[in-house]
């Protein structure tokens, strides 16, 4: 892999204006002009380096951009003031009325909820496919198709695309492939992959501290700019623009990226390895036994490992929400949605995060009612957690209480 993406990133090194060692922030919504006639060229968009209003950008947002753009190895990155934002200007900025698009049905419960209700109010609709069945994706396209959205690990359910077959299959249709990364920066790098635009939460792993809310856009500079634009660009009259305060601390973080995701990873495959031992429905793209652990060990970097993401499924709502509940009495983690943080976070997705998801079509798509979801955190001693975290599965009868005599 010659696209060494932490290594680039590193590279990037932008200074304040009286030599610190981190950037100034643009604390400014508008920019004042010595010309008139350099403003009116700023809005024709003919200047570079100037800057004329802070939701078009700002020096805090642009530095932000180029190191996303550096860790997806794409030519340029917008931020946005949150994933859904970048969501929604993506898909806005690439269909018109009478459009279609094909989408992965196992994605994140708000971009299913705004292709499945809102988007129509546009008259913008959508099929949803298993988007591990590549014929299934073909079979979906149509004249009227736009784009084909997917997740590179999916929400909740860690279903892995084939980035690099769905990319022929888009180059084939003549439509760009657009992936959301959320669950897997620096392991996974769609655009080296094929993807047109790559999509992230940058609430998530990317900030790392569950303090605000985030998104990116990682895509060619034609596309960056196209959503810039003042007259025509969804991420401009949308408005959701990251503050630049806000986009400062997310590249301050962004700079322990590389050592929180192999953390990350090694916890979570040690518990997904010792969990199946002991006899749990695991599923973590690490195991040998996911469905599609030979798609992602071909497109991963071995280097950051499989994700922070595990499910495990406890059987019951019941059992879901008692083992939760002490987990948490326990220190063991916080019983909330997200992920990412340094601390392990579990929520049962079938009555949180994909709620949004009509119940039959959860079991459709195998979202069981005692799934729980895990992002597991960075805790320094693996071992110790594990055995507290079975000790509670033991004592509410989850896993058999075995060993607890010896
Ligand atoms: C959280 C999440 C989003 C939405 O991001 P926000 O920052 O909450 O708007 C989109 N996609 C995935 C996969 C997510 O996990």
């Amino acid at each position: 892999m010659e696209h060494k993406a932490s290594d680039q990133i590193q590279n990037l090194q932008y200074f304040g204006e009286f030599g610190g060692i981190n950037p100034s922030i643009s604390d400014s919504s508008t920019y004042t002009f010595l010309s008139a006639k350099t403003m009116f060229d700023t809005f024709e968009g003919n200047t570079e380096g100037c800057y004329l209003y802070s939701r078009h950008s700002s020096p805090s947002n642009l530095y932000l951009g180029e190191a996303l753009a550096a860790l997806e190895g794409t030519e340029s990155a917008n931020v946005y003031a949150s994933g859904m934002g970048a969501i929604t200007a993506v898909l806005m900025q690439l269909c018109n009325a009478g459009d279609h698009l094909v989408s992965s049905r196992t994605i994140y419960g708000g971009t299913y909820a705004f292709l499945k209700n809102f988007i129509k109010k546009f008259d913008v609709d959508s099929s949803f496919v298993d988007i591990t069945q590549l014929e299934a994706v073909e079979k979906a396209i149509t004249p009227r198709t736009k784009l084909i959205y997917c997740e590179a690990v999916s929400n909740p359910l860690l279903e892995i695309a084939d980035i690099q077959a769905m990319a022929a299959l888009a180059k084939k249709h003549g439509i760009p492939l657009v992936v959301d990364n959320t669950f897997s920066p620096l392991s996974i790098a769609p655009a080296q992959l094929g993807a047109d635009v790559v999509i992230h939460s940058l609430t998530k792993f990317i900030n790392g501290s569950s303090d605000c809310v985030a998104g990116a856009v990682c895509a060619s500079t034609d596309f960056c700019l196209s959503l810039k634009d003042v007259n025509h660009g969804a991420g401009m009259l949308l408005g959701s623009t990251l503050d630049s305060l806000r986009a400062a601390s997310i590249l301050k973080n962004m700079r322990t990226l590389h050592i929180r995701i192999k953390k990350h990873s090694e916890n979570a495959l040690y518990l997904a390895k010792n969990f199946e031992k002991d006899g749990l429905r695991v599923v973590y793209p690490g195991l040998p036994s996911h469905a599609n652990f030979h798609t992602m060990k071909a497109q991963m970097d071995p280097e950051y490992g499989f994700g922070g993401i595990m499910t495990v499924d406890v059987g019951s709502l019941e059992n879901a929400n008692a083992l939760m509940e002490l987990m948490q009495q326990r220190r063991l983690g916080y019983l909330a949605v997200s992920l990412g943080f340094y601390k392990t976070l579990f929520s049962a997705p079938g009555t949180s995060t994909s709620s949004e998801i009509p119940l039959h079509e959860q079991q459709a798509m195998g979202l069981s009612d005692g799934l729980i979801r895990f992002s597991i955190g960075l805790d320094n001693n693996v071992e110790r957690t594990y055995q507290m975290m079975k000790n509670c599965m033991q004592e509410l009868g989850i896993l058999e209480a075995r060993e607890m005599c010896i």
